[in-house]
């Protein structure tokens, strides 16, 4: 039978962003319980462990890391970023859930090249996309996908990695931080113009970045082939050791923050998609990052097809 580990921990319950805030923790109870309804496929649960800061300094710089975990309150809810619509509040339990979140992409990469496991979904919250080398955004404090990505580099000596974003946001920080790296594709599609308003196609990096900006109102088939011609077909090119996904649900019809018109079934499609690419070139290796998504209903049917299209 197929096989995935996912990671969590229930410190990512912990992570509130007060009444009404759409990355709340019912996210992940709702996903926990989807998933624990899989029963054709070998789910590996495994809790994610702490990110050590020393890994983290692989992709953010030191002080904002800890001006960040210094601003933490005792009580209520505070901001990183002085404007409010960058949406960075921490809670008094935020610490231990942005170091969770890490932890876990970073178990999984010990995973994946020590006991040779090959699928992994991180079930995490909170998100990382939009967490830059010096600035939170978004809701996202460290950037998960990222510092795996550095980790398995440094440590593991993967040369190429491919980062495949379908979160219907773009991800400016993962961005960010690769722009000038030639040894990791950055592949993003997203609802433009939207927040946070970067991932414009001519956003090229060193010729590692590739941006497909798509228009409120995107279908299905619109959508599977503007990701095959912009994104697929330009990993396919690349050739990566390893394929990381920020995956976001948040591009279904239901979702509340966007306005691209996907189904829950779609999101077999593009997972499946994005595995055979890489059977041909990373040896059927994937690690799956949670990142938006904010329909309970969307959630709970999207993570199955995400599942299936998996493994
Ligand atoms: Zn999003």
């Amino acid at each position: 039978m197929n096989e995935l580990i996912v990671y969590s921990h229930s410190d990512c319950f912990l992570k509130n962003n007060g009444i009404n805030h759409p990355e709340r923790k019912e996210r992940l109870e709702t996903l926990n319980k989807s998933i624990d309804e899989i029963n054709d496929i070998s789910i590996i649960r495994k809790e994610a462990p702490i990110a050590s800061l020393k890994n983290i300094y692989l992709v953010h710089e030191e002080n904002y890391i800890k001006n960040m975990f210094l601003r933490i309150p005792t009580s209520g809810l505070v901001t990183v970023e002085e404007e409010l619509f960058a949406d960075t509040f921490l809670c008094p339990n935020s610490k231990n859930s942005i170091l969770r979140s890490c932890g876990a992409g970073i178990a999984a990469a010990d995973d994946l090249i020590v006991n040779k496991n090959k699928k992994f979904f991180c079930n995490i919250r909170p998100p990382g996309h939009h967490a830059e080398s010096k600035k939170s955004l978004g809701f996202c404090f460290v950037n998960n996908v990222a510092v795996c990505t550095r980790y398995l580099q440094k440590v593991y000596d993967v040369n190429k990695i491919a980062i495949i974003d379908f979160d219907v946001h773009h991800g400016n920080g993962t961005q960010e931080i690769f722009y000038k790296d030639k040894t990791v594709l950055y592949a993003s599609i997203h609802q433009s113009p939207l927040f946070p308003g970067t991932g414009l196609e001519d956003e090229r990096g060193v010729g590692n970045i590739f941006n497909a900006p798509i228009k409120s109102g995107t279908k299905s088939k619109e959508f599977i082939d503007i990701f095959e011609n912009k994104i697929l077909q330009n990993i396919d090119k690349f050739k990566p050791e390893i394929i990381l996904i920020s995956c976001g649900f948040d591009a279904h019809y239901r979702d509340p923050l966007a306005q691209i018109n996907l189904e829950s079934e779609d999101f077999y499609i593009i997972t499946k998609k994005i595995v055979e690419l890489s059977l041909l070139h990373s040896n059927g290796r994937v690690i799956s990052f949670l990142e938006g998504g904010y329909d309970l209903l969307a959630l709970h049917k999207s993570i199955k097809n995400h599942i299936k299209g998996l493994v």
